[in-house]
C-alpha cells in the first residue's frame, strides 16, 4: 500500500469519468510510489476550448469532452508538478493496474511523445470510445 489517497477535489474530478478510468485511478493511488492528483478529468467544450487556446491542448475533439480521459499530476511537497522526474512513478503504478486487470486505457505520452499527465480510453468495443460513451448524452445534457 502506498498510504496516498486521492483528495476531495481529485474525487470531485472523476465525476463523470468512465468507471474503468476512474477505478484504474482509484487503484493506482493505492500502490505508486508518487503521490498524485487528478488534475483533470470532464471537460466541457469551453474549457477544452480555452486549453487549445493557450497550447496546453491540440484538440477540440478532446477525450476529456466525453469523460474519457484523465489527467494525473504529480503532487510534490503539497502542490501540482509537471517536472518529468516525477511521472515514472505513476506510470508504474497506471501500467501495473492496467496490465493486472487488463483494461483499454493508454497513456497520453506513449500515443503522442507529450502529456506525462494524460491517459485516456481510446478503444472500446473495437471503435472509437467517443462513438460508444458520451458522458454528456448519459446524461441528457
Ligand atoms: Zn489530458
Amino acid at each position: 500500500m502506498s498510504g496516498y489517497r486521492l483528495s476531495k477535489r481529485s474525487l470531485k474530478e472523476l465525476d463523470g469519468v468512465h468507471p474503468i478510468l476512474a477505478f484504474a485511478v482509484m487503484q493506482a493511488i493505492a500502490i505508486t510510489k508518487q503521490d498524485f492528483m487528478v488534475f483533470d478529468g470532464l471537460r466541457t467544450p469551453e474549457e477544452q476550448a480555452k486549453l487549445v487556446a493557450k497550447g496546453s491542448s491540440k484538440t477540440n475533439n478532446s477525450c476529456h469532452l466525453y469523460g474519457l480521459a484523465v489527467d494525473l499530476v504529480a503532487f510534490v511537497d503539497g502542490k501540482p508538478s509537471w517536472e518529468e522526474r516525477y511521472y515514472a512513478g505513476i506510470r508504474a503504478a497506471m501500467q501495473e493496474i492496467i496490465s493486472r486487470y487488463d483494461l483499454p486505457i493508454e497513456w497520453g505520452y506513449a500515443k503522442w511523445g507529450w502529456d506525462m499527465p494524460h491517459w485516456q480510453i481510446t478503444t472500446l468495443e473495437g471503435r472509437d470510445a467517443r462513438e460508444v460513451y458520451d458522458i454528456r448524452k448519459i446524461r441528457g445534457r
